[in-house]
């Protein structure tokens, strides 16, 4: 009989695994690829190294920090370029802008109309709690106006979420904007009080990487769990009698009173469909589009643009499909061989469907599009795409509820856990730091 089972070894399973050990438990972890990691994966092809899922961690307060101390990852990692704080953004005259007070109010974004509203924001009346769930397209016009929910709030939500600001939910999707109206009656208020509680001892917030790509993390988290941990090994069914668990994958099979499925919530609904239907219908209601992730290289004298920034975001208003090409090589060193740059374009998204569309086919319409707002001349010299089809969860209009529910769902189950970033954020750093929260529940205290 195992201590606890694990299922999934992406960000979530991985750091809950090791975050158990610390409070004494002895979990197998078990994940159905071949390495761990998810979606988090990175790759050195032809002197470039890429990242394919996630390509960048924001460290905020402190439970990240000190995990990667403890893992001694601090040696490895590498700091975002400062000239990551100039974001580009597409402006309607198809010109990336660089965001700053001098685009938001000197002209080449918004119309005078667009900037007069979002000088007003201070002086509009906060929404009362009590009055419910509003979508993140809602909550920006009725703040901040429509045209800053097209050009800036959209591509944000397309670039970052890969979803559709008419359909996230702003409490579910963004709670940290909700949380600067509601404390400070308007955005700007509740910023400036926010930046007012800082103390020096809070803690900076950081743009990092690793030398050898963000893989270094889920390469290093195994390491410390050694046996525990067993890759290619898919779960391919569960079942429960008299309060264990059976775990099997193929002929192999395991059992505990405790199971967690750090899993898509699409790979959790199917494996418990034979246990608990409902269950399993709520968990596979939680819609994932499909992204893909394009690495492409050029000489450096191939692309005009300086590439002095984060990256690029375009408005969906453009009627483009590429979502935002990132400055890969700009970001972080050690990205692209010396006088070669390495951009990564996003494709896909909640607005943009990619089901049937080929590989090649979106390699040609991100450099079709991307070509003249960068200034790209001639073909690239290295490209790689990688697609996720089921990419990241959204967090409709609806999404507390549901999670809600599947909490009261599986309670019917005593010992079944859920983590993984369907539950409390899609960023890497949440999914840290809820895994390292949910280790000092009540339940896992011996
Ligand atoms: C294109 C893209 C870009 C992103 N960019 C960023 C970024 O820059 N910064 C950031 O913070 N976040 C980013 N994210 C989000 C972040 O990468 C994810 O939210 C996070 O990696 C999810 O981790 P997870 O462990 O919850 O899920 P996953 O990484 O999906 O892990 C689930 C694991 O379960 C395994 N599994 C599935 N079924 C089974 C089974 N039956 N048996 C055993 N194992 C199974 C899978 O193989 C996988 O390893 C990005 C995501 C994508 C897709």
């Amino acid at each position: 009989m195992e201590d606890v089972i694990i299922i999934g070894a992406g960000i979530s399973g991985l750091a809950t695994a090791y975050f158990l050990r610390k409070q004494g438990w002895s979990p197998l972890l078990l994940e159905a690829g071949a390495k761990p990691g998810g979606k988090l994966q990175s790759r050195q092809e032809e002197g470039y190294l890429r990242d394919m899922g996630p390509n960048s961690l924001l460290l905020k307060g402190q439970i990240v920090p000190e995990w990667l101390r403890e893992l001694r990852l601090e040696e490895d990692i590498v700091e975002a370029n400062p000239l990551a704080k100039r974001r580009y953004i597409l402006n309607r005259h198809r010109q990336p802008v660089a965001l700053g007070p001098s685009v938001l109010f000197g002209g080449n974004l918004l119309s005078w109309r667009g900037r007069l509203r979002l000088l007003g924001e201070p002086f509009r009346a906060p929404r009362r709690v009590q009055d419910g769930e509003e979508s993140v397209a809602d909550f920006v016009r009725r703040r901040l106006g429509d045209e800053a929910l097209t050009w800036l709030v959209d591509p944000f939500v397309s670039g970052v979420f890969a979803g559709n600001p008419t359909r996230l939910s702003v409490q579910a999707t963004l709670p940290r904007l909700v949380a600067l109206e509601q404390d400070g009656g308007s955005l700007l208020r509740g910023a400036l009080r926010a930046r007012k509680r800082k103390t020096p001892d809070t803690p900076k917030t950081r743009l990092i990487s690793f030398r050898e790509g963000l893989q270094v993390l889920p390469l290093r988290v195994a390491s410390t769990l050694g046996a525990a941990l067993r890759c290619n090994t898919p779960v391919d069914q569960l079942g429960n009698s008299d309060g264990i668990w059976q775990v099997s994958s193929g002929s192999q099979t395991w059992q505990s009173k405790r199971l967690i499925l750090a899993l898509p919530a699409g790979a959790a609904a199917k494996l418990l469909a034979p246990t608990d239907a409902a269950l399993a219908h709520e968990l596979d209601a939680i819609p994932y589009p499909a992204v893909g992730s394009l690495s492409i290289g050029f000489q450096r004298t191939q692309v005009e643009h300086p590439l002095d920034g984060f990256g690029m975001l375009i408005p969906r208003v453009m009627g483009l499909e590429t979502l935002g090409v990132l400055f890969s090589s700009t970001l972080f060193p050690g990205r692209a061989p010396v006088d070669q740059v390495l951009l990564t374009a996003f494709i896909g998204g909640s607005q943009n469907d990619l089901a049937g569309r080929d590989d090649n086919d979106l390699l040609a319409t991100v450099l079709r599009e991307i070509g003249p707002l960068l200034g790209i001349s001639g073909d690239p010299i290295f490209s790689r795409r990688q697609i996720w089809p089921k990419a990241i969860p959204q967090y409709e209009i609806g999404h507390l509820d549901r999670v809600r529910r599947i909490d009261a769902l599986s309670a019917r189950h005593p010992g079944l856990y859920f983590r993984a970033n369907w539950r409390e954020g899609v960023a890497l750093g949440d999914c840290m730091e809820a895994a390292c929260r949910f280790s000092q529940d009540t339940d896992w205290q011996h």
